[in-house]
């Protein structure tokens, strides 16, 4: 930027949060203001966010320019940010405000400061003491120096609100004002970190020295589950905060936050922000507003966390890098894993990627030597790598609505001789996926969506997995008007618990699903519950999957291994194999050697052989080699055109439309396929049509995508949705 304070009266571009594609001028206000400030700016006879940033254009009639109405009380856009959002906008073809709106997610940004009372000792004793006084008075002594809300200390001392509103009167206790938005605790590097072992040592040094340059690096962190990845990474987190540098620590889910944050409290001595859908609004305008200020060291989130303003970003793990939630899939299309690495490019910071079953894309870079590569090959302890096997479908013969074989049966009815824990693993929520009369074989449908209502008994509802939509379980078949003849077709995690209890009448049963709990905190409270033995059998979908730490779990039983593999997915095996290897990961994470089995129909299946045989390189590199052939990611680039509308005709006109103008995507070498109807045809009521652009490696491919989708308005409720690299093709 060539200037960055604008006196009073100067003319200003502001980019704004409203859709437009440009930024508009205004005045600076009275005080002047910087380049980067938030401010608040009329727009008709509206007043909306903004964001200063640069020298107004000067092409609009100077007389009717207006002023900007305010700047708001917070740290102005940094040049890293905004150049990070101009560079992420540009990468995923998405509209700055789009952007910017991702960057502003905090609601009462610009609200004055707030303030709140707290309680502190007071100058003098009360002439009568009682017991509750007294008690009041303890509070203070034990944490010396700390004040308190009015709940909490009453709280605490174990008695009413107006025995402390009584003491402040007396001026035992200090009632004082301070702003809402505090500093969060100072985070100690030295705290309490743990004896590491030599491989983890080697690694921890690598990344400590990588995090001392102050540059900006990437580094691939593997190992098998339970080998230390955290361990490892939060002495990163550690050589960060020594930097007095910024850490964030992206999770790929927010029911793993409560665990990992008991993790950084027992290392730092305090916990972190938090930023992910879980946590309060109040909390998130704290956390937003500290992070800016520097009064957060540490964030710990979901994806959007990287939109935050960093003050000075030093660190940025992404856990489970290969997840697939990384991806955003509404909205601004993102992938978080990507971003980070675009973010710490500009602002010299450092990424560590972890992960025990790598996404092809880092492989190929750490391959390539675009990322260091670490690895920690063998499990903390005691602990070593599950048995693996698998269970051959085809001579088991199991009944219909039966899933869990004899030889799967007779191995938990053994571990729960032992007293220990096995998880039944079916990737797939609800009861049943599919609900069919029995008398004209009607399935039920969405009335939105081109695709089945799934039951869920425990909610008594059939729900939409696409769009949400849910409806009862009708009695009588809308079809054919038949009376109770709907019946569940194939297993949901409900009904494997079902048949488990059946198969296991003594064991106690335990389902874990994402959507059979309301809260993070009471799935947080069923995972400690479990992990302290509440349970015999834990039945759960992919949840489980990811990253809980069970160690009575011994044994894991995939009800239906072949489940990934037919799609028509160019990730299918990919997913299955890092599925399957993190699943069984899940066995055996402390003493007691685990097992686990895989039931499939198909046992000479390359990626089940592959994940038998644990040849994590040999699958990589078939899997690579098969991609490369093909040109398709990460050897070469893919991008995603969705066009939606309520008009079915419309939207594939339109389609058509793009295939014959392609010339853009051509003139770079790029290929267009389709239009085709998307495998999920119709969505919450709209008509989809998807086109698949192909290209090489180093192709401009935006431009000539934005070249080629410039030339249509998509008119009336018609819309065009570009993804770039996409991950998911429904
Ligand atoms: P990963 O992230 O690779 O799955 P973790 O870092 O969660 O592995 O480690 C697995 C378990 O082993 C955790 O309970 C962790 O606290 C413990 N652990 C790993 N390394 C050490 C160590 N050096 N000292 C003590 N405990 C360790
Ligand atoms: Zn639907």
């Amino acid at each position: 930027m060539d200037q960055d304070f604008f006196d009073e009266g100067a003319l200003v571009a502001v980019m704004t949060t409203q859709p437009l594609d440009r930024t508009l001028d205004y005045k600076a206000p009275e005080g002047g203001c910087f380049v980067g400030a938030f401010v608040e700016v009329p727009l008709g006879p509206r007043k909306v966010l903004g964001v200063v940033w640069g020298v107004g254009k000067g092409d609009f009639d100077l007389s009717k320019i207006r002023s900007v109405v305010r700047v708001l009380d917070v740290a102005p856009m940094r040049e890293e940010m905004r150049l990070f959002l101009e560079k992420a906008a540009a990468y995923t073809l998405t509209s700055m405000p789009a952007m910017l709106r991702l960057a502003t997610r905090a609601p009462g940004l610009g609200d004055p400061l707030s303030m709140r009372k707290v309680y502190r000792p007071g100058d003098t004793l009360p002439e009568r003491m009682t017991d509750a006084r007294k008690r009041v008075l303890a509070v203070f002594e034990e944490y010396g120096g700390l004040s308190f809300t009015l709940r909490e200390l009453a709280e605490m001392a174990g008695t009413s609100s107006s025995v402390v509103k009584g003491m402040v009167k007396l001026g035992a206790v200090a009632e004082v004002a301070t702003p809402r938005d505090t500093p969060f605790q100072r985070l100690d590097p030295e705290w309490g970190s743990k004896e590491l072992t030599e491989d983890q040592t080697l690694a921890a040094e690598h990344l400590r020295q990588r995090a001392k340059t102050g540059d900006y690096g990437t580094t691939l962190l593997r190992g098998v589950t339970g080998s230390g990845k955290t361990e490892v990474y939060l002495e990163a987190v550690a050589e960060c905060l020594r930097q007095g540098r910024q850490a964030l620590v992206l999770l790929p889910e927010i029911a793993l936050t409560a665990e990992f944050l008991s993790r950084v409290q027992a290392r730092f001595g305090a916990k972190p922000a938090e930023w992910h859908s879980g946590v309060t609004m109040t909390e998130r305008r704290r956390t937003w507003k500290m992070v800016g200020q520097g009064g957060a060291q540490m964030v710990i989130g979901a994806r959007s966390a990287l939109f935050l303003p960093y003050q000075d970003l030093g660190l940025i793990i992404v856990d489970e890098e290969h997840d697939t939630s990384y991806k955003q899939e509404d909205g601004v299309l993102y992938n978080a894993r990507d971003m980070a690495v675009l973010r710490a490019s500009i602002c010299g910071s450092q990424v560590v990627l972890a992960s025990a079953t790598p996404s092809l894309e880092s492989w190929a870079n750490a391959e390539a030597g675009k990322y260091d590569k670490i690895e920690l090959t063998s499990r903390y302890g005691a602990a070593v790598m599950p048995r693996m096997g698998t269970i051959d479908m085809r001579a088991e013969a199991l009944p219909s609505s039966r899933w869990v074989s004899e030889e799967l049966k007779k191995r938990v009815e053994r571990r729960l001789e032992l007293g220990e824990q096995s998880l039944l693993f079916i990737n797939r929520r609800g009861y049943a996926p599919i609900t069919m009369c029995r008398a004209c074989g009607h399935q039920i449908g969405c009335d939105q969506c081109d695709s089945r209502m799934v039951e869920h008994r425990f909610q008594k509802r059939l729900i939409c997995h696409q769009c949400g939509e849910s409806k009862p379980i009708p009695t009588q078949c809308p079809s054919c008007e038949a009376e109770d003849r709907m019946a569940p077709i194939g297993p949901g995690v409900e009904r494997l618990a079902e048949e488990a209890m059946a198969l296991f009448p003594q064991a106690r049963v335990a389902v874990l699903s994402s959507d059979r709990f309301g809260s993070a905190r009471a799935l947080k409270a069923e995972i400690e519950a479990i992990a302290a033995g509440g349970c015999d059998i834990i039945v759960g979908t992919q949840l489980v999957a990811k990253g809980h730490n069970f160690p009575l779990l011994t044994l894991v039983g995939v009800i239906d291994a072949d489940l990934g593999l037919h799609g028509s997915d160019l990730r299918a095996s990919e997913r299955t194999f890092q599925l399957m290897r993190q699943v069984s990961g899940r066995a055996g994470r402390s003493e007691t050697p685990g097992e686990a089995v895989m039931q499939t129909y198909q046992p000479e299946h390359p990626v089940i052989r592959a994940i038998l045989a644990g040849d994590e390189e040999g699958f990589w590199k078939a899997e690579a080699a098969q991609r490369e052939a093909a040109g398709m990611p990460p050897f070469g680039r893919l991008a995603g055109i969705v066009i939606s509308g309520s008009d079915a005709h419309q939207v594939m006109e339109l389609g058509m439309a793009l295939a014959r103008s392609d010339g853009a995507v051509r003139s770079v070498g790029g290929q267009v396929f389709g239009p085709a109807p998307a495998p999920i045809a119709r969505v919450r009521g709209r008509h989809r049509v998807r086109l698949l652009v192909k290209a090489g490696k180093g192709v401009a491919l935006q431009r000539a995508i934005s070249e080629w989708v410039g030339q249509f308005q998509p008119k009336g409720d018609l819309r065009l949705a570009v993804d770039i690299d996409p991950q998911s093709f429904y």
